[in-house]
Parts: C-alpha cells; structure tokens; sequence
C-alpha cells in the first residue's frame, strides 16, 4: 500500500516549496494539484468560456485533456497534448484557477487523476481539499500557514527577485481575495482537517518547515 502525506493551506504559504523538498528529500513523487486547476484555467482563458454557464463549461471540460509528466523530478503539466508548465503561472491565470476551482464540474474532472496517483506511488500531494477530500484516510496530513502580511510579503520578494515591477499592498489584496473564495467555496471549500497537523511558518524559513514535514512523516512511517 502506498503512503500518501497531504499538505494544505492557503495561498503564498510556501506549501509548492516545502512541498518539493520534502518529497525530494523522503523519496516521495510530489504532486502540485493547484497545477492541474490553473491548467483547466488556462484553456478558459485562452477559448473565453463563460464558466457561469453549465453547459458551455460542461461542453469545455469535455474537450480538455489534463495530464502530467514527471521530468528530471519536475512535474509538467500538459493540456490536450501541450506542456503549458509556464503559461500557467501567470497572475491571470492565479485568479482564473481561483474562479473556475469553485465549479463542482471542474474539481470532479480532477479527482480521479489526484486518487489514482495516490493509490499508486508514495505522494506528497498538496492542494486546498487533499485532506478533506481527495485522501481523507492519508497517513500523514498537514495544514500549511501563515499571516496574510507575512504570505504577500513572501510574494513581494519573490516577485521583485525576479525583476517584476510590483506593489506590497495589491499582492496582499489578491492573497486576502483568493483566501476568501477558496474557504468559502461550496464545493470542497480551504479548511484543516480534523486531523491534521498545524504548521504556522510566520516565524519559520522553508528548511526549518521542510525539516518539520519530513520528521512527521518519518514518525508516522514508523508506527504504520
Ligand atoms: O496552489 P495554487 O495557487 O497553484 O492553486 C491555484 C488555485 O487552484 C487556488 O487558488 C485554488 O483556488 C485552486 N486549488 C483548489 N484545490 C486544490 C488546489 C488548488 O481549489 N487542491
């Protein structure tokens, strides 16, 4: 049987980074779930589907094949054939997955994918709904935070690394946004599960979070 660990939280926790070098360092594949949504975003964007309308967004899905690869380590994601691993990180494309995430249509086409490459591989598995919904009897579960202040503060850096001209208040205006329509959703909405580790990283680097995660998988390793 394979061991699965799920981690949630909410956006600009660190939960992608903590995530990859925790499953690196456990041998684990790790799969990044908020990939697969902004994949289905993407197209949505791209062929302007109304995704208020059922039916047109129903007839979408039907013509989107979500798939990934793992290369060298490193997920890919690939729709209906095409790697779009770097189109889909764009700000459009964040709050797009935000929107379109909320739609009981759009989650039910991923869920089969997410169990199936749970049941086979060990995974660390990260997401909003993995230990609620997609692995509710996972090994190991953990609810990655931090402040709202300190998530877009993350982001600010990261973004002015990069070159990219941006604004401390209106990142932490679109994190505060995306937060409140992934825990309010109706369909599968952010919340801890029940039995779920807290991980607060507002006073904690990635290595010290990472060696956090990895201990608790180590312990429940052992006693399963
Ligand atoms: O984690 P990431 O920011 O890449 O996720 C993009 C969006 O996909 C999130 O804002 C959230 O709305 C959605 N998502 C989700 N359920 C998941 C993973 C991501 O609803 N398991």
């Amino acid at each position: 049987m394979s061991f699965n660990i799920a981690i949630d939280g909410p956006a600009g926790a660190g939960k992608s980074t903590v995530a990859r070098k925790a499953a690196k360092e456990l041998g684990f594949i790790y799969v990044d779930t908020g990939a697969m949504y902004r994949t289905i975003a993407l197209y949505m964007l791209r062929e302007h589907v109304n995704i208020e309308d059922e039916e047109e967004l129903a007839r979408a899905l039907d013509r989107i094949s979500v798939s990934l690869r793992y290369r060298d380590g490193i997920q890919h994601m690939f729709l209906n054939g095409e790697d779009v691993s770097s189109q889909i990180r764009t700000p459009e494309v964040s709050a797009k997955a935000s929107l379109t995430s909320a739609k009981a249509a759009v989650r039910a086409k991923l869920i089969n994918l997410q169990k199936d490459l749970a049941a086979r591989e060990n995974v660390l598995m990260d997401g909003r709904d993995i230990g609620t919904c997609i692995l509710p009897d996972a090994q190991l579960k953990i609810f990655l935070t931090a402040s709202v202040d300190e998530r877009a503060r993350r982001r600010y850096l990261e973004l002015k690394e990069k070159g990219e001209d941006c604004d401390l208040a209106s990142i932490r205006e679109e994190i505060a946004l995306r937060d409140y329509r992934d825990s309010h959703r109706e369909s599968a909405p952010l919340k801890q599960a029940g039995d779920a580790v807290l991980l607060d990283t507002s006073d904690m680097d990635a290595d010290e979070a990472v060696r956090r995660v990895v201990e608790l998988a180590r312990e429940r390793m052992r006693v399963s």
